[in-house]
């Protein structure tokens, strides 16, 4: 029974997440309070796995990694996330009117296409975030911890979560509804609570479909010849269709790439990392 729970937790989580969905579209429940709902528990899920089935025993944050992470995800969630949701629509709008209306579709299918487009330009965002300089002064960021747990994949720089969030213009531009959207988050949210988390899950097929944390832990392999792999943001499509996509293994050593290393404090805290990155981009 464990071994079955470990090996399904990542569909368990996105099965809830897609149920509570589901039942608020029914019930005209607050799709917004519903993915909250969904992601909280797949985030409590990680969290639980991470102390049942620790992939890495030395690898669970310390209370000084907790402080610099709560840091990063109270910047982005709370001021970068709202910047985005209050703005993007409004752009949508007023600069690229479109005479396409995903919302006429129907909604499966609707969330399908907006999945995949969102899907596609985070994994284009992600990509050239590892091959521009500049941008890579700010993903620097996310890499520089030599272990991973859940709560280190909320360490991203804001410009870089906002350069992601852009990803969301182009189904906006088409005309896709805001029901579509929130479905594309009740979907992809558990697979992003997981993704970091230092729990020795088995996916099996559905690291075929998910950006997992099996496959993750090889996007933050410190050797630049097996990290640049799995770039999905939550699918893993995108890297099975441009040949990036990387299948489970033993990951040993986690951070920077070497080159990296001596210009980046990668041990340095959230605060001065958010200075370093400034310099090195004014370098770059
Ligand atoms: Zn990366």
């Amino acid at each position: 029974m464990k071994a079955y729970l470990r090996n399904r937790l990542l569909p368990i989580a996105v099965a809830q997440s897609l149920l509570l969905f589901a039942l608020a579209l029914a019930a005209d429940v607050p799709l917004a309070a519903a993915v909250l709902a969904g992601t909280l528990i797949a985030l409590g899920l990680a969290i639980l796995a991470e102390r049942l089935w620790p992939y890495r025993d030395d690898w669970h944050a310390d209370r000084r990694e907790l402080i610099d992470d709560a840091s990063s995800a109270g910047v982005v969630l709370l001021a970068i996330d709202p910047l985005l949701k209050s703005t993007l629509p409004i752009l949508a709008v007023a600069l690229y009117p479109s005479a396409v209306t995903l919302a006429s579709w129907p909604l499966f299918a609707e969330i399908l296409v907006v999945s995949l487009l969102i899907e596609l330009g985070k994994y284009l965002s992600h990509r050239a975030h590892h091959q521009f300089a500049p941008l890579w002064c700010l993903h620097a960021m996310h890499h520089s911890p030599e272990k991973l747990n859940a709560v280190n994949g909320f360490r991203v720089h804001p410009l870089n979560y906002l350069i992601n969030g852009l990803a969301v213009l182009p189904p906006l531009y088409l005309g896709a509804s805001p029901e579509a959207v929130f479905g594309y988050l009740a979907l992809t949210q558990p697979v992003q609570m997981l993704q970091h988390a230092n729990a020795d899950l088995h996916n099996g097929f559905w690291n075929h479909v998910f950006s997992s944390n099996e496959l993750h832990r090889w996007h933050h392999a410190a050797d630049a010849h097996v990290g640049h792999a799995n770039y999905g943001n939550a699918l893993a499509i995108w890297d099975q269709v441009f040949g990036t996509w990387r299948g489970p293994g033993h990951v040993v050593d986690i951070g920077l790439f070497a080159r990296s290393r001596a210009k980046y404090p990668a041990r340095a805290g959230y605060w001065r990392q958010l200075l370093a990155c400034g310099v090195c981009c004014a370098r770059a």
